[in-house]
């Protein structure tokens, strides 16, 4: 009797052992762990609505991880939609930009994306996903009349450029860096570390991943790709890299499901409901984290086809696809880059 109760307590202690010991060797660091002849030092913070962790390998690089992690809640008075007195929520409440600022910039970039991809990825939507409450108790579905009227409000053409500034043609349409600002962050955050003379790290901004250097011992980072389950601690596999950011976009994050259907934040531009393509993820690698992050978003409502496609047709840029039974689709070149222990 004694026996049967206590098997169920083994099983999660051997449960938790088993997921620690997979954490482990998939990222291949965890705070104060010893690599090579330095220790791991990983500084943590919540920014940009997300859990936010700098690691740096040797300890006289400790205080710029730590400036790191401060210099993400400063990247919020630019990039965050939500906080109130922002650049990008002045922006959204009839400010002019002026087109050297660094939000004109990512912008830019946006737009760029959204060329690219025919509209596919769109950052005027910020009335249209304002609509859905992914975070918050009320899990239900917006008006489809709301919707339509809060697309009327969106698309490229509604980002005004005259002179040396950007406007946005009316107070009901929103901009929403969401699905970019994270990887600019990330880039700005990777210069700053090696200003500091920091020569090799790990900058994960709530999953947005950004390594360089490689490991102390010359060995390559192994970042995992997560299960797409919602909240799931496991691996799909992994990559090793020296250098590059590895971002994924995936429907299990921000969703909720509404009388058996899955409603999730990446949005289909043309419709305002969420992209419903087979995809549960799509991750992308590129040198550029605000590249990785974009195309990442891009390419999940591009779908898998048109998503290989114009992956393939970049340079160093690598796109894993998984649909929902968990084949995983690979562009040209990604496949070099698993990891042995994947
Ligand atoms: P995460 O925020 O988890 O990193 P993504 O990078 O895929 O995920 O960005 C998704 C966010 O981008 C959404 O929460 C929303 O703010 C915004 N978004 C949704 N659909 C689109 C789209 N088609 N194009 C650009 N941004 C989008
Ligand atoms: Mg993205």
């Amino acid at each position: 009797m004694k026996n049967i109760q206590k098997k169920p307590i083994i099983i999660a202690v051997f449960t938790i052992i088993i997921l620690c010991l997979l954490l482990y060797l998939k990222q291949g660091f965890s705070s104060g762990e010893k690599v090579g002849n330095g220790q791991t030092i990983t500084k943590t913070g919540f920014a940009l609505d997300t859990v936010v962790s700098v690691t740096v390998y040797d300890k006289k690089d400790e205080a710029a991880a730590a400036e790191a992690i401060a210099l993400c809640s400063d990247f919020e008075d630019i990039f965050s939609r939500t906080k109130e007195g922002s650049m990008l929520w002045e922006f959204n409440n009839g400010a002019e930009l002026p087109s050297s600022s660094e939000l004109a910039s990512v912008i830019s970039s946006a737009r760029y994306y959204s060329g690219i991809s025919s509209g596919a990825f769109s950052i005027t939507m910020g009335g249209v996903s304002s609509l859905y409450d992914f975070t918050g108790e009320n899990n239900i579905p917006p008006d489809a009349s709301l919707v339509t009227k809060a697309l009327e409000h969106s698309g490229d053409d509604k980002i005004i450029i005259s002179g040396d500034t950007l406007k946005l043609a009316d107070f009901e349409t929103k901009a929403d860096l969401g699905a970019i600002a994270k990887g600019y962050i990330a880039d700005r955050i990777k210069e700053y570390l090696e200003s500091k003379g920091v020569k090799r790290g790990i900058i994960d901004l709530g999953g947005n991943i950004l390594c360089f250097g490689g490991k102390p011992d010359g060995s390559n980072y192994n970042i995992g790709i997560q299960y797409p389950l919602k909240n799931s601690r496991e691996y799909l596999c992994a990559i090793s890299v020296n250098t590059a950011s590895v971002v994924t976009s995936g429907v299990y994050e921000r969703s909720f499901t509404y009388e058996g259907e899955l409603y999730h934040h990446i949005l289909n531009p043309e419709t305002g409901l969420p992209v419903k393509n087979g995809l549960v993820s799509v991750t992308i690698v590129s040198d550029s984290s605000e590249k990785a992050d974009a195309l990442s978003t891009t390419c999940f409502v591009l779908g898998k086809e048109k998503g290989l496609e114009l992956v393939n047709s970049m340079e160093d840029t690598y796109a894993a696809f998984v649909d929902e039974n968990l084949n995983i689709y690979y562009s040209d070149g990604f496949e070099a880059q698993l990891s042995k222990a994947s």
